[in-house]
């Protein structure tokens, strides 16, 4: 077997081996690009993916290239670009339809990170699948693994097997991208498909009520193999709707078509739904929707800068990733601004450009006093806070004081100046320990714990 072949047949090995979401990530399009004596150089996409592959993934990876070869080799990563037939990086993304509408009606006014994180679906006709929402490209992460496999089996056999499925969860957790997933592939296998949110449910039945047409309302709706209902929580106290929903309901599951429902909370607290549509949920299957892990988040992230073709700097996304965790909305409106700002300055984001676009998210909670903040950090320590504040540069005192500054640029309001006055120093000392706090916290888990535990007591005033 030549080089070429082993590589090729390593590449689909490895495609059976990892989970589709891993391998998109890292190995898709990876190409042999040359051999040096026993070392093959695998071009890959993206600096991330190199990374990724040259220190966690090296093994495996070698492995499965050994096997196919029968020889020892190693392997080096290199970033290489397909020849680009893709899009202007980025043309299509949300901001940049928001740049170009605000310079056309000048409607700057709320602020752009506010829109960003909000982007105005209303351009897409309510029941239009967003074509991104696919099931390859979500990321399931260990903690969506079971909400993942279920989504694909109710994909792969609609009406068989969970009916209803049933997915709840918080705001921002990928329940509308699972439903638009499942409606692709039921479309897909030429199957009447109806993805609906609630509220569009609603208006469409207000209207048929209006023009005498809820014969056809209801025809519509129950003639469809797969009916897939999303935020259902919007029809909580709408009593014909439910009535409505409840009878479709009946009908679909009767002929055994397939249900999936999403909602920001679990069947038994949609009391009124519930009580009537209990003894069907019994069928089906009620799963949550989990906020992605660490790693989920950094997987997400990257498949996001390799959409746009953007090869965001390594760092820059772990510290997006550290620095959001709740839900991946946010994340996304964090991307994307990350993204518009590496694009208009055409280099590499600098890590500082990344947290002043962070800090717009997190507004520091405004009961936090830099009083406060110094007071515990010195406690802490076993100091008083005018060592802190005062000009001794032994170590102890010195580390107080470097994470002192850093959690008040964290968590207070005040300005680096101010920072800067309450401790005597000047704003870019204020900078300068900021940042080498960040750098040591990641290298030293000891700190880190000191940190988050004097984190914990300033924003929970437990004293003791
Ligand atoms: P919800 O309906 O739960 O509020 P969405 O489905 O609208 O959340 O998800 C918000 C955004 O996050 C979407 O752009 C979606 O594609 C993305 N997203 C959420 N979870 C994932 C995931 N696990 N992998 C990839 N993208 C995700
Ligand atoms: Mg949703």
């Amino acid at each position: 077997m030549n080089p070429q072949e082993a590589w090729s047949a390593a590449y689909h090995q490895l495609e059976l081996q990892l989970d589709r979401a891993s391998f998109n990530t890292w190995l898709r399009n990876a190409v042999l690009l040359a051999v040096e004596g026993d070392v093959f150089v695998i071009g890959v996409i993206s600096t991330f993916a190199r990374d990724m592959l040259q220190q966690r993934l090296y093994r495996n990876v070698r492995r499965t290239l050994v096997e196919t070869y029968g020889r020892p080799v190693e392997m080096r990563f290199e970033v290489h670009k397909p020849e680009p037939v893709r899009e202007m990086p980025g043309s299509d993304a949300p901001l940049f339809q928001l740049l170009a509408r605000q310079q056309q009606q000048g409607d700057a006014q709320i602020p752009l990170h506010e829109r960003v994180a909000r982007p105005q679906r209303a351009e897409i006709p309510e029941s239009e699948l967003n074509p991104r929402y696919t099931l390859e490209r979500f990321i399931p992460g260990s903690e969506n693994q079971m909400v993942y496999a279920a989504a694909n089996a109710v994909a792969e056999r609609p009406g068989s097997i969970y009916n209803p499925f049933f997915i709840y969860g918080s705001v921002g957790l990928g329940k509308t991208h699972l439903l638009q997933a499942i409606a692709h592939a039921c479309k897909q296998r030429g199957l009447r498909t109806v993805y609906v949110p609630s509220e569009a449910f609603i208006n469409d039945l207000v209207d048929a009520i209006r023009t005498r047409s809820t014969v056809m309302f209801r025809d519509r709706y129950r003639s469809v193999d797969v009916l897939l209902i999303d935020d259902i929580q919007f029809l909580a106290g709408k009593e014909s709707s439910q009535e409505e929903f409840f009878h479709t309901f009946n009908t679909l599951h009767g002929l055994n078509k397939q249900i999936v429902i999403a909602s920001d909370r679990l069947p038994s607290d949609l009391h009124t739904l519930e009580d009537r549509l209990r003894s069907r949920f019994s069928g089906g299957l009620v799963i949550d929707a989990q906020p992605p892990a660490y790693e989920t988040r950094i997987a997400i992230l990257q498949n996001w800068a390799i959409d746009r073709g953007l090869d965001v700097p390594r760092h820059v996304l772990e510290m997006v990733a550290s620095r959001s965790k709740t839900n991946v909305r946010e994340l996304e409106g964090i991307f994307n601004q990350v993204a518009a700002t590496q694009q208009l300055s055409r280099r590499d984001i600098t890590l500082n450009a990344t947290v002043d676009i962070l800090d717009g998210y997190h507004r520091p909670r405004e009961n936090v006093s830099l009083a406060r903040v110094l007071e515990i950090t010195a406690r802490q320590h076993g100091l008083k806070v005018h060592d802190i504040t005062g000009k001794s540069r032994l170590g102890r005192i010195n580390q107080a004081r470097q994470v002192a500054m850093y959690l008040a640029r964290d968590m207070t309001v005040a300005s680096l100046p101010q920072i800067g006055e309450a401790f005597g120093r000047t704003h870019s000392t204020v900078l300068h320990a900021y940042h080498k706090m960040l750098e040591d916290i990641k290298q030293d888990s000891d700190l880190e714990r000191l940190v988050n535990d004097i984190r914990e007591r300033v924003l929970t005033h437990s004293d003791d």
